[in-house]
């Protein structure tokens, strides 16, 4: 009978292996991961979630966290690359829209100029992408800011180039052709951007019926993205992580605009980068303090050396961070002189394209805070998770692909909670280590 026992003993610890095994997820390898990078989304645009049935299938059905802190500068290339590597601006060196490295003398501009393809912008840190890439996976790109750059000498399996402002059309192609591609095989990770809300967002302001019609029609997107998931049967093998890089808050042109031209003589200014509410500067070395003190009486703006840089900005030790960076107070807008701004009419106080909203300010102020969403076979359902920061994102794209993460700025504790496997692998291997010890004294 103590052999029998014994039997019985093994049988039952072989089953208990297996219901373990299927309990903490032992076939997490094979999830496919499709994120979205909605440009300038802010946090608070699906508030009106009644009126948005497909934002609302993916609350009810996922993940949703009250916001996303961007990281400072809350611009759109700087944030791009904190959630695609989970580290700070200063960390992985891409601090601007326009940047200048003043040894070679070469600029980075937001949008398709060849010199932004240059390695040394984009090799501080390795993204997400060019890591699958290297550990044999593939990766498809639609429309993604930086997927047509080689970087640290990978590109993606697939990538469809940035091109300004892709459409509806483009966002609905792109789902399909994702979807296609993961369910295949062909493709492990798809990444999509849109770049609509942004647009209106400045054209017409993150109050105007023009914004809520870009977001009923975004709404109606992701209605198609949820229909095309069920209809392929893709349900249990696909996680969709959805977030912004930043928010929107208003702008009132004429009465809020600071003209440097008014404090300081922009002869004695090397180089001036973007224009708004971050400026960098490089004055002359020996007009330096007399710039950096003219400039400290501004009101709604500060003006810091690079080292004054508050820490908590994660920003001042940054490679090609200016000696001189200006911030202007929530609403500002910084430009040499308004006649040279591009939307202005030559020679006429009118304005040719009025630009009613922006972003870049301060990473704490609540307009600048974009969105995180999530659904899948990795998260929990109708879960509404506390804020989380955009370095905490990267952790979430890797646990659910199955990939050990780079060193990273963020924080997992932020984001464990949303996560449904890991919580089932810890109860597993507690039932385990509880029921192993017991099972063993009854072989005895
Ligand atoms: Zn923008």
């Amino acid at each position: 009978s103590a052999i029998s026992r014994s039997i019985m003993t093994r049988v039952a610890l072989n089953i208990l292996t297996v219901i373990i095994l299927l309990l903490s997820g032992c076939c997490d390898a094979n999830r496919k991961l499709l994120v979205f990078l909605i440009d300038g989304f802010r946090y608070d645009y699906m508030d009106d979630l009644q009126n948005l049935a497909g934002f609302r299938e993916i609350v009810d059905n996922g993940v949703k966290v009250d916001y996303l802190t961007p990281d400072f500068p809350s611009l759109s290339y700087p944030n791009y690359y904190s959630l695609m590597t989970g580290r700070y601006c200063e960390v992985h060196q891409m601090t601007g829209n326009y940047m200048w490295d003043k040894d070679t003398m070469k600029e980075f501009l937001i949008g398709t100029n060849p010199d932004s393809r240059l390695p040394m912008w984009w090799d501080g840190s390795e993204p997400l992408w060019v890591t699958m890439q290297k550990l044999g996976k593939r990766v498809y790109m639609y429309y993604w800011p930086g997927c047509e750059v080689t970087i640290l000498g990978v590109r993606p399996t697939f990538c469809e180039e940035y091109v300004y402002n892709p459409s509806e059309k483009n966002l609905i192609d792109s789902m399909e052709s994702a979807l296609n591609m993961l369910k295949s095989d062909k493709a492990d990770m798809a990444g999509i951007y849109y770049e609509k809300i942004d647009v209106e967002g400045h054209h017409f302001g993150p109050h105007s019926p023009e914004i809520q019609r870009a977001i009923r029609s975004l709404d109606q997107a992701f209605q198609t993205l949820n229909q095309k998931i069920k209809e392929k049967n893709m349900r249990d093998d696909i996680n969709v992580v959805l977030f912004s890089d930043h928010g929107m808050t208003d702008l009132q042109w004429m009465e809020k605009v600071i003209e440097l031209d008014n404090y300081i003589d922009m002869t004695h200014i090397i180089k001036m980068m973007d224009r708004g509410p971050v400026v960098s500067l490089w004055p002359k070395q020996d007009k330096f303090e007399e710039i950096y003190q003219n400039l400290s009486t501004v009101d709604n703006m500060n003006v810091y050396k690079k080292q004054e840089i508050p820490d908590r900005f994660h920003y001042k030790n940054g490679r090609f961070v200016s000696t001189l960076t200006l911030v202007a107070e929530p609403g500002w807008f910084i430009t040499e002189n308004k006649a040279k701004l591009p939307f202005w009419k030559n020679g006429t106080e009118e304005a040719e394209g009025w630009q009613h909203g922006w972003h870049g300010y301060d990473n704490e102020f609540m307009d600048m805070r974009g969105f995180f969403l999530a659904q899948g076979p990795d998260f929990k359902t109708n879960f509404r998770a506390g804020p989380i920061r955009t370095v905490d994102v990267y952790n979430v794209l890797c646990k659910t692909l199955g990939i050990e993460p780079l060193p990273n700025n963020g924080s997992w504790s932020r984001v464990e909670c949303m996560m449904r496997s890991s919580a089932g692998a810890v109860r597993a291997a507690l039932i385990y280590s509880c029921l192993l010890p017991l099972l063993l004294l009854l072989t005895l």
